[in-house]
Parts: C-alpha cells; structure tokens; sequence
C-alpha cells in the first residue's frame, strides 16, 4: 500500500448504491436491494488460517521515512472537526451535515484530509447493530427515578453514532532488576515511668522495631496489547467502564468495514502514545518488585527497568456514542460495540432526591408509630411523624 492508492467506492453490483457494513449480518450490505457481500475471513478463508495481525517493530517504524507508511483510510471519507471539543472524525463523504458524536455540538467544520494519519493495521469490525444500540439507549434512560423527568424527553432527541476508536496497542518484554533494603520487624520490652495514684511507678511495654538489610533482585515480564487510547475525546475513565475489548478477534484493516461508519482521527501520535504505555507498564513493574522485596515491609526501592522486543499496532474499536447537552453539561452514553456493554451518565434530580428521603422519613415514622403505639409510646411516634 502506498500513498498514491486511490480511494475506493463500494458501490452495488445490483443496483449501484453505496454497500455499509452492516453488524447483524456481518456483511457489506446494501440497504435498498438487499445485495450482501462477505468481508474478511469470510471472503477468503484460506488468508485466515493462520493469524494475520502483525506486530511492527516500534523503533524500526520510528527511523521508517514517511513514503514507505500506508496513509489514511483507503476509502473516500471527509475529516470533519469539531469546534467545541476538537475531536476529528472521518465521515462518509454524502453525509453533508453532522453533529459532533462527543459532544452533541453541530459545530462542525470540514477539513482537508490528514495526509500523514498512519494507516490502523487492524479493527474490530462493529458485532452490535444500531437498532440494538438504539433500544439499550432508550431502556437505560428510562431507567432510575432520581433523574430528571425530562431527561428522556430531551436526551432521546440526541442521536447515537457508530464510531471507530482509534488506539494505539504496545506489546514489550520488561525486564527490571532492583534493589531496596528489606525491612523485618521484631519486639523489644521498653520500661517507661508512669504516674498511678499520684506515684511515679516502672511499667514495661513492647515496642516494634524494624531491622534493615539490603535486598536486590528481578523482575520479568511480557506485557501484551498495553492499549492506549489516542485521543481524548472520550474520558479514559469513562471508556474503560465499557471495557475490555477481545482484541485476539481483531482482523486485518480492510475499508469496507469503515463504510457506512464514522472512525476519529488519533491526536495522540505514536511517540506520544508509546510514552504513556511505557509509563504504564514501568508503574506496573515498580509495583511487581516492591511485592518482591522480602520481609515486612521496604525502604528506598530504586527499580531499573529495561524494555526490548517493543512492537505496536494501531488498531480501530467499535463504540456506540450517544452525547447529550442537559443544563449547561454534556452527558455520555456508551456501547462497546463488540461485547454490547453499556455505560452512561444521567443528571441526577436534588429535587427527587429529597422527595425520596422525606418520603422515607414519613414510611418510618409510621412504622415506629404503630410498633410504640401497643406500649403505651405512640407519642414518640407522632414526635417523629411531627419532625418529619
Ligand atoms: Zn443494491
Ligand atoms: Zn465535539
């Protein structure tokens, strides 16, 4: 693949319409004669015998000229970016106008293609189609009463989009040897004067001590799939809730899964990306060897790690995003659209908050009421009722 590739159309062999990828089929179909074409391992399942999802040699690809990478999608798209929270999407190029899957704003403006934009090597193609995306959405905020009454009302006019994620996924051999001194803790008995009945007396009382010696030792480790998200449209907090993803299921990057379907742009590069992951897997790596160190407990750990056989892939993951404004904040819905596994944020109504509480209140002081009242206690009762 090189830079000079054109774009590619995937128009029906029946009717010439424009074939989508369609998740419930798990085929390229077309949605006025109902023509489906098979992708990937269905296609040719000789190329998919064995795995075909290469790692690339992270340092080689670094020192590799911009000429020699594949760019872009391989497939007609515009980028379109959003003014309000900067993310960038590819869009189907009939799609005249959008509104931002991030964040709900219709602000929106085209942009020339990212000539640079490294090619991904590999996706998850969407498992969960829209209808099914749609009604999860529906069910989840008509879920919970301490939410807005409106919120479904409102929310509900926001639409869910089907995007490709981009990440960045490290694999790399960690090897960290460290030092420390380990520490072991005894007892010793302590006299110490006390004063009883006015009387300075001699008591005795155990202490603990902790004797210090030098330890050292090392630590080893493959990490696999180290995944990093490569922008930041999406909280990271907020997208690891919908974690994880298979990525043993990832298949080799082929457009036609991209048709149809919206895919953001990474912002994060791969130096940058590779930074965060190493700082990763180092963090993990202290954390291994410090569980090493023997004894009771450890002082001044100096942990030197060395990293080798560093590769990467990037790699597009499918989630369903819807984005709603309430009241000056915007709220997220997401579906991981491999596994189906959902998340969201919804406002939460103070109002019916307190309307619960008051409600439980009023529940328990008539429950105490009519316990007490037998006893001759009702007044405690109606005291309580009365507080309410
Ligand atoms: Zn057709
Ligand atoms: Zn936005």
């Amino acid at each position: 693949m090189t830079t000079t590739e054109q774009p590619q159309h995937f128009p029906c062999p029946q009717c010439g319409a424009e074939l989508n990828w369609d998740p419930s089929s798990r085929t390229l179909s077309c949605d006025f004669c109902g023509y489906q074409q098979a992708v990937g391992a269905d296609e040719r399942p000789e190329d998919f015998a064995r795995p075909a999802i290469k790692e690339r040699d992270l340092f080689a690809f670094l020192q590799e000229s911009q000429a020699q990478k594949a760019h872009g999608y391989g497939v007609e798209t515009k980028s379109v970016k959003c003014e309000k929270c900067g993310a960038t999407v590819s869009v189907d190029p009939k799609v005249t106008s959008t509104e931002c899957p991030f964040c709900g704003s219709n602000l929106v403006l085209e942009q020339a293609p990212d000539e640079a934009l490294i090619r991904p090597e590999s996706l998850i193609p969407f498992q969960v189609d829209r209808e099914t995306a749609v009604r999860r959405y529906r069910e989840w905020l008509g879920k919970g009463w301490f939410h807005p009454g409106d919120l479904k009302k409102r929310a509900g006019q926001s639409r869910i989009y089907g995007v490709y994620l981009p990440f960045w996924t490290f694999d790399a051999h960690a090897s960290s040897d460290w030092r420390a001194e380990a520490g072991y803790y005894y007892y010793e008995t302590e006299t110490y004067w006390a004063t009883e009945d006015g009387k300075q007396v001699q008591k005795t009382r155990q202490v603990r001590r902790t004797r210090w010696e030098p330890a050292w030792g090392r630590h080893e480790q493959f990490y696999d799939d180290v995944l990093i998200y490569a922008t930041q449209s999406v909280e990271p907090k907020l997208l690891e809730r919908i974690y994880p993803f298979d990525t043993s299921k990832l298949v080799p990057y082929d457009p036609r899964y991209l048709s149809g379907w919206q895919a953001e742009q990474y912002q994060i590069g791969l130096e940058e990306g590779w930074k965060l992951a190493e700082k990763r897997i180092k963090d993990k790596e202290r954390d291994a060897c410090a569980k090493q160190v023997p004894g009771d407990t450890y002082r001044n750990l100096q942990v030197s790690t060395r990293l080798s056989k560093v590769t990467f892939k990037h790699v597009l993951l499918p989630v369903w995003i819807a984005s709603y404004p309430y009241k000056g904040k915007v709220y997220r819905y997401l579906v991981n659209g491999q596994t189906g596994k959902i998340y969201g944020e919804k406002p939460i109504s103070w109002i019916r908050v307190a309307i619960a509480v008051v409600v439980v209140l009023i529940i328990l002081a008539i429950v105490v009421y009519f316990l007490t009242r037998g006893g001759g206690g009702g007044s405690m009762g109606w005291l309580l009722l009365g507080a309410v």
